[in-house]
């Protein structure tokens, strides 16, 4: 690992003044649970010059809360993965939220790894994440991309580009995108607000550009919506390995049925697109739908329409339908309490 400049902050106002400071002399990264951003330094992948950070922002209860009430949830960017998935509030009127925060990573990491952080966790790509190959768009803008003619078994089919690949990483994500989740962000210019789904972008041509955080931006926390969905919900992870492992597919679903008619539904693909992906042709397919196995059917195929598979991922095309039609299976079977 390469030397660097370690700075602790006490709030958000240090934090984001001593990132604006150390950036004018190299590269500045925020660091709290340390689980992608230590691993990636240590590999060599990441470089800063400065490392600030802001685990004590975790002392600060509006940071790390979680609390619910009849306008919907909010989590704490501070609060850790597994105070969220452990959370009775999150799994009785947000199963998919947490669900998809109990299948991801192992436990030791869940008691590290904070909300904020892991919405930003970068790709599993094996090329980006091996400096000794040098053609890596996102590591190394404008040097090709290494995976495109590579072993690509476990890149995205959606939302892909001449330029990179690789799939976002991520299962909470999902979960917060299939929920119309808003983003709470605090930056030099104090607070402001973006839909979950304005946070990420695709990579186009430029796939070193992951999000639309401005510099020194620190995400505070996220809103998650009342909604008649959000109790029938269900995330759906398939992998190689049951425990400890990435997604190949994944389903984050929530419906609202009216005596077997879908009124709404909410669906996010995940471990097949570089990005948390709404799938919102498969949603329109459903709306006003009887339950059914053709309207399931129909609905996946529509959320994979646009896939561009590479020589070794086709499978997950119809892997991720069989994985979309079974979660929206087992979101219909629930029994919920009234
Ligand atoms: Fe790099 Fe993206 Fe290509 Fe992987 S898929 S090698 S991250 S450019």
């Amino acid at each position: 690992m390469r030397s660097f400049q370690y700075e602790r902050a006490a709030d958000w106002r240090s934090a984001i003044n001593a990132f604006q400071a150390a950036s004018a002399d190299g590269e500045s990264n925020y660091v709290s649970g340390g689980t992608t951003l230590i691993d990636l330094m240590k590999l060599d992948v990441m470089r800063p010059s400065h490392v600030i950070d802001i685990s004590q922002l975790s002392t600060d209860r509006s940071l790390a809360a979680i609390e619910a009430n009849s306008n919907g949830l909010r989590l704490g960017a501070f609060a850790s993965m597994a105070q969220a998935a452990d959370h009775p509030d999150v799994i009785a009127n947000y199963p998919v939220i947490a669900q998809s925060l109990q299948l991801a990573a192992s436990a030791q990491i869940r008691n590290m790894a904070l909300l904020g952080g892991n919405v930003l966790q970068r790709t599993r790509c094996t090329y980006f994440r091996d400096t000794s190959y040098p053609n890596c768009n996102k590591r190394n803008p404008g040097s090709g991309c290494a995976a495109i003619d590579g072993v690509n078994r476990a890149h995205a089919v959606l939302g892909t580009s001449p330029h990179c690949i690789a799939t976002y990483p991520g299962d909470f994500a999902q979960a917060l995108i299939a929920l119309d989740a808003q983003v709470e962000i605090m930056g030099k210019n104090g607070a402001r607000k973006i839909a979950f789904g304005k946070l990420h972008v695709q990579p186009g041509e430029t796939p070193n550009v992951e999000n639309t955080l401005l510099p020194g931006d620190i995400i505070t926390g996220f809103q998650i919506p009342a909604a008649p969905w959000t109790r029938r919900s269900v995330f759906l992870k398939i992998r190689d390995r049951q425990s400890y492992e990435f997604a190949l597919a994944a389903a984050a679903v929530a419906l609202d049925l009216d005596n077997g008619t879908i009124r709404n539904a909410r669906i996010a693909l995940g471990g097949v697109a570089t990005t948390p992906w709404r799938a919102y042709e498969a949603e329109e397919q459903l709306s006003g739908q009887a339950l059914g196995d053709a309207a399931l059917k129909t609905a996946a195929q529509a959320a994979f329409a646009q896939a561009q598979p590479r020589d070794h991922n086709a499978f997950k095309i119809e892997l991720g339908e069989r994985t979309l039609v079974r979660a929206l299976r087992q979101a219909a079977a629930l029994e919920i309490p009234t």
